[in-house]
């Protein structure tokens, strides 16, 4: 139950297995305290009498597993206890997978890796943070695989991730992001360049393959991938690629029969196909929504989140001094292509960009990819398209006539590299 009046805060006594679920109103900002007991937010424990400040549109579960009382101050849209929760599920599914660490540890083989699996707004990166926390925090040092191009929670959108996890998420701003290894995608869904899309799954699962080789306690640890939200035609595809890709052990099904159904059908025998039920939490957003968080988090790659700013720079860049790229150029007919070349290499090539007035707002990946040969290869011979990328820069105005842009950038002068690909996606700094 609920006391207490907006000012001091409402004060909720919650049940062991049970939890108090609240969305923060546009505008305004809600602040928790944990007076008794013992509570998690998504698989983080909170501690007692610390103030935990939560933005606008947030959308939050408080869970115990032995019953607490907290406190919740601030404008709420929404703020109920519920005791219909998967929760007792998704703790049976990390014991699973932490038997499966324990057995790769005593076998001297590799530990689980895991892909999570569902339409949109099921709670897939709820899971993963969950599954990942609980691991962290019996001392694995699990990765997350981030291949959400529309809804990062590592980098940037646009971009597919891989990030070791070596401490639990933070209950205000989710897990340290100190050394991720990102690629450039450049739009927010895979349909845009499946097949670039399916190649930097590939070169992520041998990344991450190899550090597994030279990493025990990465390799015992395994992985959770989570992925987007687009499950038919040539989404599915790309989640049966991604099984391969990774060798994946297990599959967790969110909420969809039907796709569990195929996946069962067409991974092999050996992949742990698990449906587990959707959390009656988990909030739909809105393409508004979606598209704001999108924002949000570039705003935050510039400018920080609450406790640290960061104060960005902008300066100017010369053309001469840059090579900008496209990946993947228009799809022409077959029967107009080159001699031996196919579709595929169409949708894998750079397309050296002249700029011009239309690049103004893009978000555009600085490439790791050292001395252009001019051919999209590098001096030590590997491909742009596989190099990950150092940092993001936005063209805040395009000079034609001077032959210059203005960018944003997280650094001063000058880039650290002259290798940049362009995002379909676009930012205007307001600020
Ligand atoms: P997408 O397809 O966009 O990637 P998703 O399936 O990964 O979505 P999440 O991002 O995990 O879904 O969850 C959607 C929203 O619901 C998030 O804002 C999350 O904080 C919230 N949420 C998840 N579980 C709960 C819960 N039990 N109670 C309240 N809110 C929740």
């Amino acid at each position: 139950g609920a006391t207490g009046s907006a000012n001091t805060g409402t004060r909720f006594d919650l049940e062991k297995e049970t939890e108090l679920r609240f969305e923060v109103e546009a505008g305004e900002r809600v602040q928790l305290e944990l007076l008794s007991g013992l509570a998690e937010i998504f698989g983080s424990e909170l501690n007692r009498n610390k103030k935990y400040m939560f933005g606008p549109g947030s959308k939050i579960a408080v869970f115990t597993w032995q019953g607490c009382s907290v406190s919740l101050s601030g404008k709420t849209e929404v703020a109920y206890i519920s005791r219909d929760t998967p929760m007792l599920l998704y703790l049976n599914t990390h014991a699973a997978l932490e038997q499966m660490r324990q057995q790769a540890e005593r076998d001297n083989e590799r530990g689980p890796r895991v892909m999570v699996v569902g339409p949109t707004d099921v709670g897939k990166s709820t899971v993963c943070r969950l599954l990942l926390n609980y691991a962290v925090r019996l001392g694995r040092r699990p990765t997350l695989v981030e291949l959400d191009v529309g809804q990062s929670g590592v980098s940037v959108p646009g971009t597919m991730s891989a990030l070791c996890i070596e401490r639990p998420a933070d209950v205000e701003e989710g897990f340290s992001v100190q050394a991720p290894l990102v690629y450039h995608f450049g739009s927010t869904t895979p349909g845009t360049n499946i097949k670039l899309y399916n190649k930097l799954t590939s070169t992520l699962a041998e990344v991450f393959s190899q550090r597994c080789e030279v990493n025990r306690k990465a390799s015992v640890g395994g992985c959770i991938i989570n992925t987007c939200g687009w499950v038919k035609g040539s989404g599915y595809q790309a989640l049966v690629h991604c099984a391969s890709a990774f060798q994946v052990d297990v599959v967790l099904v969110l909420d969809q029969e039907r796709l569990y159904n195929e996946l069962k059908r067409d991974l092999p025998h050996f992949v742990r196909v698990v449906l587990l039920p959707k959390s009656g939490g988990v909030v739909e957003r809105s393409k508004d929504c979606r598209r704001e968080s999108r924002d949000e988090k570039i705003r935050e790659y510039f400018y920080g989140f609450r406790g640290t700013s960061f104060y960005p720079h902008a300066f100017d860049v010369r053309f001469s001094d840059v090579r900008i790229y496209k990946i993947g150029a228009p799809s022409i007919p077959d029967s107009c292509l080159p001699l031996g070349m196919s579709q595929d290499d169409t949708q894998l090539k750079l397309v050296p960009v002249s700029p011009g007035r239309d690049l103004t707002h893009h978000v555009l990946s600085v490439s790791c990819a050292e001395d252009d040969t001019g051919d999209g290869t590098s001096a030590r011979g590997r491909g742009v398209l596989e190099s990950p990328v150092c940092g993001f820069i936005v063209v805040t105005a395009v000079d034609t006539q001077a032959q210059v842009m203005t960018v944003l950038s997280p650094a001063p002068r000058p880039l650290p590299r002259h290798t940049l690909l362009i995002m379909d996606i676009r930012f205007i700094d307001l600020k």
